[in-house]
């Protein structure tokens, strides 16, 4: 076995897989997804196109036609648009054509932590500069390590996951300008935040930006994600991009997503703003919790109980949520997805359930 494992390099040995423990709940506040289902109407939609096409064929080797929907729909050019199978597939083929052994990517952390994952399988080196206390982008120290390790890539995750701290597009703009590498800023949730940086992409050609379709838009399971960025490094990044990434169906249904995004998934949007609004407002008055705001659909808590012990008391009461007290600086945080309005409610009763009894018995 030992013999077989040195195949492997021992920098990925040394990682621990990103996975996740397969709790079920009857209330599932644990990835940030969307709470309700897809429409049946897009669901009904995308299903008589599919059914229309012959299952027989592969799909286009460059998909131009949803290239150019997306185009209109996020106000950047076709050419310099990739998509594919979820954002995540868009972070491995950015890193994949950017970083090997000698090279560095700039993080603030806590963060997602698939950037340092793939990173460190490509042979790169993560550099990493601390969030403030208050759980926001510390521009200073990113200027800092940006001047002293002039960093490949800056990768900046706006809103950020765990923690919903959002980078201003000055602040961003003056990273874009002093560094010599990419900057990707990673958008899976500014849906949720009223803001986007896809602007600046007109003025700065270092700029690339991900958005997905498993949030805001509703479709975590069909994984479709895409890449915006200058047409001459877009055509660099798609080297690294498999012939037919994007299935026929998933395809499909978010092309059947954006016609009906203005009617039937903008109002959900909105929603899910007003109960994020409403939820931080209903944690922050539980004795024990310091809900830290957020710009996306979800908060992360600071937690007077130990956070392992929240999500099994949770769970026992049929809600899941995340703990992410092994994130750096979040020792003593969950995270809560936003959920529908009747969720949230069970979850703030619950957890006040939860902390009210913790008092009893610490008194
Ligand atoms: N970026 C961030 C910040 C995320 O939180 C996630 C999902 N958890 C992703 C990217 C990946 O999303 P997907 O691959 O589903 O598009």
């Amino acid at each position: 076995m030992t013999e077989l494992l040195h195949t492997v390099k021992p920098n990925v040995r040394a990682l621990q897989a990103y996975t996740l423990r397969p709790d079920r709940a009857r209330i599932k506040l644990n990835q940030n997804e969307s709470p309700w289902d897809a429409p049946a109407e897009i669901k009904r939609e995308t299903l008589r196109r599919i059914n229309a096409r012959a299952w027989s064929r592969y799909p286009d080797f460059v998909p131009d036609q949803f290239h150019q929907q997306l185009a209109e729909f996020v106000g950047w050019r076709p050419d310099g648009i990739i998509a594919g199978n979820g954002s995540n597939e868009m972070i491995q083929a950015l890193l994949m054509v950017t970083v090997g052994p000698g090279k560095r990517v700039l993080i603030s952390e806590p963060t997602f932590l698939l950037y340092r994952q793939i990173t460190t399988v490509l042979a790169g080196e993560t550099v990493s500069v601390p969030l403030t206390t208050e759980l926001t982008y510390d521009l200073d120290a990113l200027r800092g390590q940006i001047q002293s390790t002039d960093p490949d890539v800056v990768i900046i995750c706006s809103p950020n996951n765990p923690t919903g701290c959002v980078i201003e597009q000055a602040e961003l703009a003056s990273l874009l300008e002093m560094t010599r590498g990419l900057v990707v800023v990673d958008e899976a949730y500014f849906e949720f935040s009223a803001q986007t940086v896809v602007p600046l992409l007109r003025q700065y050609s270092n700029l690339v930006v991900l958005h997905t379709f498993s949030k805001a838009m509703g479709m975590a399971g069909l994984r479709i994600g895409y890449l915006l960025g200058a047409p001459e490094l877009v055509r660099e990044i798609a080297k690294a991009i498999l012939p037919g990434n994007l299935n026929v169906i998933s395809r499909t249904a978010a092309e059947v997503a954006i016609e009906f995004y203005s009617t039937e998934l903008k109002p959900r949007i909105e929603l899910i703003i007003r109960e994020r609004d409403r939820l931080f407002r209903g944690l922050k008055q539980i004795p024990g919790l310091a809900p830290i705001p957020s710009q996306a659909n979800f908060i992360a808590v600071r937690s007077a109980i130990e956070p392992p012990c929240v999500l099994e008391a949770l769970l026992r009461r049929d809600i899941l949520i995340r703990d992410v007290s092994k994130y750096p600086m979040l020792k003593d945080y969950f995270r809560v997805t936003v959920g529908t309005p009747e969720e949230n409610d069970e979850l703030l009763a619950a957890l006040r359930d939860v902390f009210i009894e913790h008092r009893a018995v610490a008194r």
